[in-house]
C-alpha cells in the first residue's frame, strides 16, 4: 500500500454516481503541487472529498480526505510534502446522497502483478452493475460500492502483461461515460471514452504533460493548452514522451451539452468551443425565442450569469444584479435532503432590492431541476417589490436523468418531468416562464441545429435520447447502490 494520510469525516456521500474532476501531471518533481493546484481550479465539479496519489521512481504516496482541495493541501497539513515524485494523478468528488465514506474516495490504488496501480475516473459505467455481480461471484473483494473499482478488477485480471493494454483490456468491457487518469511504473495514462462525454484536455508545462478535466485547470499552473484528448484515444505519458494510441473505435461525438449549460467554469475552453461565449449565446437565442418587455434583467448568481448578459445585450433592457450570493455556502445540490436544499438556497442568496424594487424584472437562470431554488428566488423578488416577475431558462426542460455522470434526481423528482410549462410557471410563482428550446440551443452552440438522427451533443436530460445504453430504466441497481 502507499503512504496514506486519508482522513476521515461526515459529509453526505454518494456510492455511485457522481460528476467528478480529474488531474494528472507528468514530467517534474512538483506534479504532486501542481496536481492541488489544478483541482483547485476544478473544485466546482466536486466539493465533498478529494485525493492525489503520486509516483516517486517505483513508490506511491497518497492522501485522501473529505472536504475541499484546500483543506486537505493546505500548507499547515504537510500532506503535499509527502507526496513527492515525478507523476501525480487526483479527484475531486461530487456526490449527494447515501453515507459518507472514505473508502469511495479516489484515486485508488492497488497492488497488481505488474506494480502500484492508480485510477480516478470522472463519468458513469452503465454496466458497473453486472460486471461487479460477475467478478463478486468469481471471487473479486470488493473494497468501495463505486464503479471505478470495477475497472481495477478487470485491469487485474487481464492476461496482458502491459499496464496499459490491460487498461485497454477493461476499457472494452466498459460501457458508459468516462474521463480517467492512471498511473502505473509505465507511467501516466489518460483515457477517454468512445463518444467523449465527459471532457478532458491535455496541456504542458515546460517539460512536463498535464490532463484536467477542463482548461482551467491547465491555466492555474500556466500550463499551454494542447488540445481535447480525443473519443477513444488513450494517452500514454513516460519518460519516452508522449503517446497516442486509438484503442476504442470512436463513435460520434456526444459531449455533454450540459458543460456548456451549467457545469463547466466559464473561463474553460472545452471541444474548442469558450463556455463562457457559449452561455452568452445561448442568452442572446433564449431572447431571440421568447423575449418580454421588462425593465432589467437579473441573473440568478452566479451560474445565470453569463446568459443574462447575452439576454441583455440582445434586448438592450438594462442589466443588473438583483440577487447577490453568499459565496460561503456550497452549491445548493449538495445538500442530502430536500429540507436542507431549501435551507441552503435561503442561505445562498439574497434580493439586492435597490435595483428590482418597483421594476418589472426578468430572472434569468441556467435550469431549472426541482424548482427549489425558483420558488425561492422568485419570492424574493417579489418581497424585494418587483413589479412583474418572469424567468427565462437557458436550457431546455430538463425531463430526464443523467447516467453518465452528472447528477441529477430521480425522474420523479425532476419537475419538468411531470408539469409542463404553464403548469411549473405557477407552481414556482412567476408571470411568465421560458426555457429555450432544444434548437436553440444547438444554434447558440453554433451547430447546425440538431438532426434527430444524428444529436452532435449529449441531451439526454432534455431529450430521453440516451446515446449509450443507460442501463436498469428505474435508475436503481439491483446491489442497493443508487446510480440515477
Ligand atoms: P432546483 O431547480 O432547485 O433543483 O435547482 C436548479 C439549480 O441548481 C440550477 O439553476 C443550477 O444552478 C443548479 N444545478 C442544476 N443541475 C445541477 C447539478 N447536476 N448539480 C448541481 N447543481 C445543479
Amino acid at each position: 500500500m502507499p503512504h496514506d494520510g486519508a482522513q476521515d469525516g461526515h459529509m453526505p456521500f454518494d456510492g455511485f454516481q457522481e460528476e467528478c474532476a480529474v488531474v494528472g501531471v507528468y514530467g517534474t518533481d512538483e506534479a504532486a503541487v501542481h496536481t492541488a493546484l489544478g483541482l483547485h481550479a476544478l473544485q466546482h465539479r466536486g466539493q465533498e472529498a478529494t485525493g492525489i496519489v503520486s509516483l516517486d521512481d517505483t513508490i506511491f504516496h497518497s492522501h485522501r480526505g473529505f472536504g475541499h482541495v484546500g483543506e486537505n493541501f493546505d500548507a499547515a497539513s504537510g500532506y503535499l510534502d509527502k507526496l513527492i515524485g515525478h507523476a501525480a494523478i487526483g479527484h475531486n468528488r461530487y456526490s449527494t446522497t447515501g453515507e459518507p465514506e472514505l473508502r469511495n474516495i479516489q484515486p485508488f490504488f492497488s497492488e497488481l502483478a505488474f506494480g502500484g496501480f492508480a485510477l480516478a475516473h470522472n463519468g458513469n459505467l452503465t454496466n458497473a452493475d453486472r460486471l461487479r455481480q460477475s467478478l463478486i461471484q468469481t471471487g473479486s473483494l470488493m473494497q468501495s460500492s463505486t464503479d471505478t473499482e470495477v475497472i481495477i478488477h478487470l485491469v487485474a485480471r487481464s492476461h496482458q502483461t502491459d499496464p496499459a493494454l490491460r487498461l485497454v483490456d477493461a476499457m472494452k468491457q466498459v460501457e458508459g461515460a468516462y474521463s480517467l487518469v492512471s498511473l502505473s511504473p509505465l507511467g501516466l495514462i489518460a483515457m477517454r471514452d468512445p463518444h467523449g462525454v465527459r471532457p478532458l484536455v491535455l496541456g504542458q508545462i515546460g517539460e512536463a504533460y498535464v490532463v484536467a478535466s477542463e482548461t482551467c485547470g491547465l491555466d492555474i499552473i500556466g500550463a499551454d493548452f494542447i488540445r481535447d484528448i480525443k473519443p477513444g484515444e488513450m494517452i500514454i505519458i513516460n519518460q519516452d514522451g508522449i503517446t497516442s494510441t486509438q484503442p476504442l473505435a470512436p463513435q460520434p461525438s456526444r459531449f455533454c451539452v450540459f458543460e456548456y449549460v451549467y457545469f463547466a467554469r466559464p473561463d474553460s475552453v472545452l471541444e474548442n468551443q469558450h463556455v463562457y461565449g457559449a452561455r452568452k449565446n445561448i442568452g442572446h437565442e433564449l431572447a431571440k425565442e421568447s423575449h418580454i418587455e421588462a425593465d432589467v434583467i437579473v441573473p440568478v448568481p452566479d451560474s445565470g450569469v453569463p446568459a443574462a448578459l447575452g439576454y441583455a445585450e440582445e434586448t438592450n433592457i438594462p442589466f443588473d444584479f438583483g440577487i447577490i450570493r453568499n459565496h460561503y455556502v456550497g452549491r445548493t445540490f449538495i445538500q442530502p435532503t430536500d429540507l436542507g436544499r431549501q435551507t441552503g438556497v435561503k442561505m445562498k442568496h439574497n434580493a439586492n432590492s435597490m435595483t428590482v424594487a418597483g421594476k418589472r424584472v426578468i430572472l434569468v437562470d441556467d435550469s431549472i431541476v426541482r424548482g427549489t431554488t425558483s420558488i425561492k428566488i422568485v419570492n424574493m423578488m417579489r418581497q424585494a417589490g418587483a413589479s412583474e416577475v418572469h424567468m427565462r431558462i437557458a436550457s431546455p426542460p430538463t425531463t430526464h436523468p443523467c447516467f453518465y455522470g452528472v447528477d441529477t434526481p430521480d425522474r420523479d423528482k425532476l419537475i419538468a418531468a411531470s408539469m409542463d410549462t404553464d403548469a411549473i410557471a405557477k407552481h414556482i410563482g412567476v408571470d411568465s416562464l421560458a426555457f429555450i428550446s432544444i434548437d436553440g440551443l444547438y444554434r447558440a452552440l453554433n451547430e447546425t441545429g440538431r438532426n434527430a438522427n444524428a444529436p452532435q451533443y449529449c441531451d439526454a436530460c432534455f431529450t430521453g435520447e440516451y446515446p449509450i445504453a443507460p442501463g436498469r430504466s428505474d435508475g436503481h441497481s439491483t446491489n442497493g447502490i443508487i446510480s440515477k
